[in-house]
C-alpha cells in the first residue's frame, strides 16, 4: 500500500477501502453525508465501502448526484446533511459525486450561496471553513480526490469552476478495484479525461517543475495502459495504474488547466446533450494541440518522449489515433453539437478559469477555429 503524503494523504492500492475507518476518525466524522450517484450504489460499490465502516457509525446517503452536478442538487444533498444532523462528507464515485460533495461541504463549513465563491469574482477569499471530506473515486479521470476545485452548473445556467486550497479533501483513499465495473467507453473517455489533465497542466505558463513531473509521470502510465484498461476491464495493472495517471493529473493541475477544458466546461452545459467531460476533452484536444504548438516546442519533445513518439511526429495525430483506437467520436457532430451552438461555446469558452492558463492567448476567433476543427 502506497501512502502519499503530496496535497493531502492519498491511500492508494488494492485493499485501500479498508483505511476508510482509519481517515473517517483522523478527520473527526461522527456521522457522514455520503455523496454518490443511483449507479454506483446499485453496482454496490457503496456497499462495499459502509461494510468496512464501525457497526454503529450512523451514516445518512444522498444518491441523487446528476451526471453533471447542479447547483440544485447541491442545495438538496446539503438540505440533507443539516436536517440528517452530519459532520462530515465521504464522496463515494466519478467526479460528480465527489464535486458535489465539495460543494456540500463548502457551504456546510462557510454558508451560502455557492455564487459568492466564484472564483473569477474574488470569491476563493470568502471560503473560510469547508467541513470534512474523505473522497473514494470509483472511476479513473477527474482526479477531484486529490484537486482543489469542483464543477457545478449554477442556477442560472454558469458552469462554474471553484478553486481554494481549502477544498482539497482531508484524505483520498484510491482503489483500483472500485473501477473493476466500469463499461468500456466510461473507461475510455475518463481514461482521456486524465491523460487531458496531465498535458494540460505540463504545458500551463505556471512554474512548478516537480508538478511537472507528477504531469509526465501520470502521462506515460495513462498512454501505456489505457487501450489495455478498455479492452480489459479487470486487468488489475491496467486499472492501477490509470488510476494513478488520474491521481497525478490532479496532482498536477495545481498549476491549472487550458483550452480544452475551457471549451468543454463550455460544451457540458448544453443541456439537451449532457455531454461526458472526458469524451470532450478527448475531441477537443487535438485541436488544442495544433493552436498551442508555437509556445510549446520543448515542451512538446518532452511529452513526444514520453509517449514514445518520434521526435518529427505530430502529437495532436498520435491523440486522434488513441480515441479511435479505444473508441470515442472523432468529433462534435457525432457527439449532437451543432452550428447554433457554437456562438454560446465561444463565449462561455472564453469567460472560463481554465481558458487564463492556456500557454498561448486564445482570442473569440481562435476559439471559433478550434471548434470548427472539431466538428
Ligand atoms: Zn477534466
Amino acid at each position: 500500500m502506497a501512502t502519499l503524503s503530496y496535497l493531502t494523504t492519498t491511500h492508494f492500492d488494492f485493499g485501500a477501502v479498508q483505511r476508510i475507518p482509519m481517515e473517517i476518525a483522523r478527520a473527526g466524522i461522527s456521522k457522514p453525508l455520503i455523496t454518490t450517484d443511483r449507479g454506483v450504489r446499485s453496482a454496490g460499490l457503496v456497499d462495499t465501502i459502509t461494510g468496512t465502516l464501525r457497526g454503529d457509525l450512523p451514516i445518512s446517503i444522498f444518491d441523487e448526484t446528476p451526471g453533471n452536478p447542479t447547483e440544485s442538487a447541491v442545495l438538496k444533498a446539503f438540505d440533507q446533511y443539516e436536517t440528517d444532523g452530519c459532520d462530515g462528507v465521504l464522496a463515494i464515485g466519478g467526479g460528480s459525486s465527489m464535486d458535489l460533495g465539495k460543494a456540500v461541504a463548502l457551504l456546510a463549513g462557510s454558508g451560502g450561496p455557492l455564487a459568492q465563491f466564484d472564483p473569477l469574482a474574488g470569491g476563493a477569499k470568502r471560503v473560510e471553513l469547508v467541513a470534512p471530506l474523505i473522497a473514494v473515486p470509483t472511476t479513473a479521470g477527474t482526479g477531484s480526490e486529490v484537486s482543489v476545485g469542483f464543477v457545478i452548473i449554477m442556477a442560472d445556467g454558469r458552469k462554474l469552476t471553484f478553486a481554494s486550497p481549502l477544498f482539497i479533501p482531508k484524505a483520498a483513499i484510491c482503489d483500483p478495484e472500485l473501477t473493476f465495473g466500469l463499461p468500456q467507453m466510461m473507461t475510455a473517455a475518463t481514461g482521456m479525461d486524465a491523460i487531458t489533465h496531465c498535458i494540460e497542466a505540463f504545458l500551463t505558463p505556471t512554474v512548478n517543475p516537480p508538478a511537472d513531473g507528477v504531469a509526465l509521470d501520470g502521462l506515460w502510465r495513462g498512454w501505456r495502459n489505457l487501450p489495455q484498461a478498455v479492452s480489459d476491464g479487470e486487468n488489475r495493472d491496467a486499472r492501477w495504474q490509470m488510476m494513478m495517471c488520474s491521481t497525478e493529473g490532479a496532482m498536477s493541475f495545481i498549476k491549472g488547466l487550458g483550452a480544452v477544458h475551457a471549451m468543454s466546461h463550455a460544451a457540458g452545459r448544453i443541456e439537451r446533450l449532457n455531454l461526458h467531460h472526458g469524451t470532450l476533452n478527448a475531441v477537443f484536444l487535438p485541436a488544442v494541440l495544433r493552436f498551442n504548438a508555437s509556445e510549446c516546442s520543448e515542451k512538446y519533445e518532452r511529452i513526444k518522449q514520453t509517449i514514445g513518439l518520434a521526435l518529427g511526429a505530430d502529437i495532436a495525430e498520435a491523440v486522434a489515433a488513441m480515441n479511435a483506437d479505444i473508441g470515442l467520436p472523432s468529433g462534435l457532430k457525432a457527439m449532437g453539437v451543432e452550428e447554433g451552438d457554437i456562438p454560446d461555446l465561444i463565449a462561455y469558452a472564453m469567460k472560463d478559469l481554465s481558458a487564463i492558463t492556456n500557454p498561448r492567448s486564445a482570442t473569440e476567433e481562435d476559439f471559433e477555429a478550434m471548434i470548427r476543427e472539431t466538428l
